[in-house]
């Protein structure tokens, strides 16, 4: 009998990927988003046809990719982020794991543009399915345009399971939110179907906020700050009368990049005690810095679920700041009614 155990080809290794990755437009948005951010753009433009089915586009002034580094980065595992295992413990980037493009271009129509400040020309790159199908040098600005057509076009069952445009541009609104909110500096843009939806200017964090949840959240921000050694936050937290009972404005966002922590949300929603009404979830804008080497963020692909180092003293502390923040609101609210 012969041997029966091969290596799959890249092409299909890549849509196995692909499945953990690019679970729906929402995540092509995340990944792109965060591609710009790595490459030290200060202007990203994001524009979606169709809730992404049809379009999804970004468009960095970062700084591009030389005309081999654009093939080579839709290689699985091809990364210019890190080096060796030890880079693991000490990320500063928000990709590492080499596999975004590679699973994205593997189902979808995928065209980049992209030109370093240092070259005259720019390189523009076509991958259908994981193929290159053409590659030729063109003019164009400093910075990247990545074009995302026909998101799932090879793996219909993936398409037809795709939720209505409403619920897909819900999505990628939630991605586009929690990117533009984890970085105030950069300026963003989004636009569905030729419509602006948000036109952010560079600003504060409050300011941020503000432009992004709407202009009455601005007198129901309370700000939270701790300095420790094991954690600094910054942040806001939403005034009681603010909480809501749907879930909705709750981010954590940990060294800059969102995450989801259901510990740490209990944290919050205990610091609140005896202030909500029936149920309420309290809103919270909550940023942790952390020692880079004390948080783990390879424990899934789409990096939202991460681990810590001593949650329980993070629990304390987190719980603590809102608290300190909270009575300093109520004992202000008291000072303001009296005057
Ligand atoms: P990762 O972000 O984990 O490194 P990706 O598949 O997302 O993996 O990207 C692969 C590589 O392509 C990146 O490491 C980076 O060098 C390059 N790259 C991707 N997007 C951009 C961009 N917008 N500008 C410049 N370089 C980019
Ligand atoms: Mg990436």
């Amino acid at each position: 009998m012969s041997d029966i155990i091969k290596l799959l080809p890249d092409h299909v290794a890549n849509q196995i990927a692909a499945g953990e990755v690019v679970q729906r437009p929402a995540s092509v948005v995340k990944e792109l988003l965060e591609n710009a951010i790595d490459a030290g753009a200060t202007s990203i433009k994001l524009m979606v046809k169709d809730a992404g089915k049809t379009l999804i586009q970004v468009i960095d002034n970062g700084k591009g990719m030389s005309m081999t580094d654009a093939r080579m980065a839709f290689e699985r595992h091809a990364t210019s982020k890190i080096t060796t295992a030890e880079d693991l413990f000490n990320l500063n980037t928000k990709g590492f794991r080499g596999e975004a493009l590679a699973s994205i271009a593997a189902v979808a129509h995928v065209e980049v543009k992209t030109k370093r400040d240092s070259d005259s020309l720019g390189t523009l790159l076509k991958i259908e399915g994981s193929k290159v199908t053409s590659q030729e040098p063109t003019v164009t600005a400093k910075g990247t345009m990545i074009s995302v057509r026909n998101l799932f076009f090879n793996i219909p069952a993936r398409r037809k399971f795709l939720k209505s445009d409403q619920v897909e541009l819900r999505n990628i609104t939630d991605e586009f939110h929690r990117v533009a909110m984890a970085h105030p500096s950069i300026q963003f843009s989004f636009d569905h179907n030729d419509n602006s939806l948000f036109q952010l200017p560079t600003s504060t964090l409050r300011q941020r906020v503000v432009n992004i949840m709407g202009p009455k959240s601005n007198e129901k921000l309370v700000p939270v700050e701790e300095e420790t050694e094991l954690i600094n936050i910054s942040g806001f937290v939403g005034k009681p009368e603010f909480a809501r009972k749907s879930r909705g404005l709750q981010f954590f966002f940990v060294n800059d990049r969102f995450i989801k922590h259901s510990y740490f949300h209990h944290a919050v929603v205990s610091a609140f005690e005896g202030l909500l009404k029936d149920k309420a979830i309290p809103s919270y804008f909550l940023f942790l810095t952390v020692p880079a080497d004390s948080v783990d963020i390879n424990i899934h692909p789409t990096k939202t679920e991460v681990k810590f180092d001593d949650e329980h003293s993070l629990y304390a502390i987190i719980r603590a700041s809102v608290k300190h923040a909270l009575g300093q609101f109520s004992v202000q609210g008291i000072d303001f009614n009296l005057e």
